[in-house]
């Protein structure tokens, strides 16, 4: 058994936000300035070079990226191996949110009721958190900011059991068309097929954090978020809705056995300003 203490966990993870708060990834910044290159109007490459730039001024002054530092998503992998003491590996997770959200004057961003008080809790907590028992003695923890306006419109759409991949790749484009501006693209898609009604969100989420344009293991999925990526690419939204043919960078499927009588199909929209990161204890 390998032991842990809760303060070690908190520690990295404060850590980490340093980096996560500020940066954009090195694949995502790529795939932004390959995007420039390959637009053909001029108000599309202006919005590209923008975005490109913000990253940098927030890379090179500590500044998010994007007001909106988002709701604090993890999802941990725990070795059964692996015994964490002091507080709750939730609790640890916690504590480091609220630390790092203070050191690094992040927008607070999370009210403490939906419906009847929405104050607010003032140090982005409590995060949203998933922990999977795996074997060994590592832990993995991928933390994602996820923006409230992309959020806002992904969806959750229970399927009939005969939809066919057609059925699939409409769905997802009227989606984003509804989204049109207000998700800021370009996006990035994370797509659960399958599971259900609870499971589906969470796969969608998942997809979501692997590395940007990774394709799905499975080739028919593959070919999938190839199509999609395409049509969403001619929809003509373009980068912050005014044109071109960056709607998205990428689309990224998981997908999960299911009920007989179903196809639970979630679309979790993710913005431009997608900030991940994923540390290993
Ligand atoms: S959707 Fe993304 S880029 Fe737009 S405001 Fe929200 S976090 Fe910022």
């Amino acid at each position: 058994m390998r032991t842990i203490d809760s303060s070690v966990i908190r520690d990295r993870v404060v850590e980490a936000y340093r980096k996560l708060s500020f940066e954009l990834d090195g694949r995502l910044l790529e795939s932004l300035k390959e995007a420039k290159q390959r637009e053909r109007e001029e108000a599309a490459q202006l919005v590209l070079q923008d975005i490109l730039d913000n990253a940098e001024i927030a890379r090179a002054k500590l500044i998010p990226p994007c007001q909106d530092t988002g709701t604090q998503v993890f999802f941990v992998e725990l070795g059964q191996e692996v015994l964490v003491t002091g507080k709750t590996l939730e609790a640890a997770i916690n504590e480091a949110v609220s630390i790092a959200s203070r050191d690094n004057y992040l927008r607070a961003s999370i009210v403490k009721d939906p419906l009847y008080d929405r104050t607010n809790t003032r140090d982005n907590t409590p995060v949203v958190f998933h922990v999977k028992l795996v074997e060994g003695k590592k832990l993995t923890v991928t933390i994602a900011q996820k923006g409230g306006g992309a959020e806002n419109m992904s969806r959750l759409y229970m399927m009939s059991p005969s939809s066919v991949e057609q059925d699939i790749i409409e769905t997802v484009v009227k989606t984003v068309l509804e989204a049109g501006a207000k998700a800021c693209p370009p996006l990035i898609l994370g797509i659960g097929i399958g599971g259900n009604f609870e499971s589906a969100p969470q796969i969608a989420k998942h997809a979501l954090l692997r590395e940007l344009g990774t394709p799905n293991d499975n080739a028919r999925y593959a070919a999938l978020e190839k199509q999609i990526l395409v049509r969403l690419n001619e929809s003509g939204i373009g980068a912050q809705g005014l044109g071109g043919s960056t709607t998205a960078l990428a689309v990224h499927i998981e997908q999960a056995p299911c009920h007989i009588a179903s196809l639970p199909l979630a679309i979790n929209i993710q913005c431009h300003a997608h900030r991940h990161i994923r540390i290993e204890l």
